[in-house]
């Protein structure tokens, strides 16, 4: 079964967001397998966003994601990366669809709330990056058995 890693980011958890973003996948049918509250350290930002690191908006990205706890999650399901990916909507919240997370709180390319990952091989990097794997469950919702 796919999972993929989200990450509510300072500003979702500091504007009363988490529930309501984590309802959103639980109510689309993804199952929550890792969730933690986590102020992030410098090294943890820097090797999440490595691939930026030579862009500009780089140290005050990671400035950001160090500035407050932050929600880590693991969810899993049929086509959850890209599933989730469309939930979140498009990097900048301005351009981001209504409906999306991003397009519903978000105003700025620099606060947008969410993350998640981007394909099959960062979500294996990112998972095993924020969690291990006594902290992940694997159990499935006996409550709503037609999703699986
Ligand atoms: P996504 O989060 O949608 O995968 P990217 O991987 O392109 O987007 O960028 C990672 C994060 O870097 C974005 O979510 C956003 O927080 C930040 N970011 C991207 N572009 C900019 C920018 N032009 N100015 C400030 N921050 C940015
Ligand atoms: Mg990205």
């Amino acid at each position: 079964m796919e999972r993929t890693f989200i990450a509510i980011k300072p500003d979702g958890v500091q504007r009363g967001l988490a529930g309501e973003i984590i309802s959103r996948f639980e109510n689309k049918g993804f199952t929550l397998v890792g969730l933690k509250l986590m102020q992030v350290s410098k090294e943890l930002a820097e090797t999440h966003y490595a691939v930026h690191k030579e862009r500009p908006f780089f140290a005050g990205l990671v400035e950001f994601i160090t500035s407050g706890p932050v929600v880590a999650m693991v969810l899993e399901g049929d086509g959850v990366i890209a599933a989730a990916r469309k939930l979140i909507g498009a990097t900048n919240p301005l351009t981001a669809e209504p409906g999306t997370i991003r397009g519903d709180f978000g105003a700025n390319i620099g606060r947008n709330i969410i993350h998640g990952s981007d394909a099959p091989e960062t979500a294996q990097q990112e998972i095993a990056l924020w969690f291990t794997e006594a902290e992940l469950a694997s159990w499935t919702p006996t409550l709503m058995p037609w999703i699986h």
